[in-house]
């Protein structure tokens, strides 16, 4: 039995404006330490990560659950996906709409169904299946939501690279959530879940729900979430990248920077990705202004940063 365990969380890789860099901190801090928590008892790493995830995605402040960003035709579509290192087993959600938990639906799927991906209609069809609580698109918009997607209707230069490059004074933003954790028992798990991008057309699945790219997990090297613009990140499969340089003998610090990196050299991406590997190291890189991070580590230390 492995004794260590750990867990590493993000809010979103973009530019983060002053006034709302506070709320990604304590949302993520809490996030984390929920997550911990759930170890602490005893708890496995993918109870840990869906817990933090579905903590995050209750907090408006983040593109997740309620408060995900409206796509073009002021719908909310949302992406998820979680995976387990042992077994890589994975459960992935896209372009679902009117869940609150698209982590919880993604672990349900791959607990319960013979399938690993479900989108949009067909994936609301097992929600409901599976008796799990539906809401309405106002339940998950905020006011500042449909304000924002009202202003960026107006905008007619409106490109959303800008985002996560930067764009002073434009608009206020908000993040992605993911998380990586590892437990007592030596397993590793990981999990991301976004309402993607603002003004996305309908029916667009970003990174954070396709294997690999949003995340990856195997226990004999690493788990790994990433966030940023998926149509870059999903060009270079970030987090199976990071996950390979790490069995390759890196560390989960120098595999995330040499994939962001390649993200920026190969593509011009902008993004960010969180690691962790089965001994409990932890890395993390982003070429955003910003990325919200937070972790507890194997010693129980807290660390929350923007
Ligand atoms: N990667 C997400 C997407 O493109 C957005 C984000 O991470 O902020 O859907």
């Amino acid at each position: 039995m492995n004794m260590s365990y750990a867990i590493i969380v993000h809010g979103g890789a973009w530019d983060i404006p002053l006034d709302e860099q506070e709320g990604h901190k304590v949302g993520c801090l809490k996030a984390a330490r929920l997550g911990y928590h759930f170890m602490d008892e005893g708890g496995s790493a993918l109870n840990a990560v869906e817990v933090a995830v579905r903590s995050m995605e209750e907090d408006p402040v983040f593109d997740a659950g309620r408060g995900s960003f409206l796509n073009s035709e002021a719908d909310v579509e949302m992406d998820a996906m979680i995976m387990e290192g042992k077994n890589l087993d994975f459960g992935s959600v896209a372009a679902v709409q009117s869940i609150s938990h698209p982590v919880t639906l993604a672990r349900r799927i791959m607990e319960t169904s013979p399938h690993c991906m479900l989108v949009g209609e067909g994936a609301l069809k097992f929600a409901r299946s599976i008796c799990m609580e539906t809401v309405t698109t106002a339940e998950l918009l905020t006011n500042k939501e449909f304000e924002r997607w009202k202003r960026i209707k107006a905008d007619r230069d409106y490109q959303v690279r800008r985002i996560f490059e930067g764009d002073p004074g434009k608009l206020e933003k908000r993040g992605t959530v993911g998380a990586v954790a590892l437990d007592r028992y030596g397993l590793i798990a990981a999990a991301t879940s976004t309402g993607g991008t603002p003004n996305k057309l309908p029916g667009r699945v970003g990174d954070s729900p396709i294997v690999g790219c949003g995340a990856y997990a195997d226990n004999d090297s690493a788990g790994v979430s990433t966030t940023g613009l998926g149509e870059s990140l999903m060009k270079v499969i970030p987090a199976r990248r990071v996950c390979d340089s790490v069995k390759n003998g890196m560390t989960p610090l120098d595999a995330s920077i040499e994939t962001i990196q390649y993200l920026k050299r190969r593509v011009n991406g902008l993004g960010g990705v969180i690691a962790l590997d089965h001994k409990g190291h932890m890395g993390y890189a982003f070429n955003t202004p910003h990325m919200a991070c937070a972790s507890v580590d194997v010693n129980g230390k807290a660390t929350v940063f923007i």
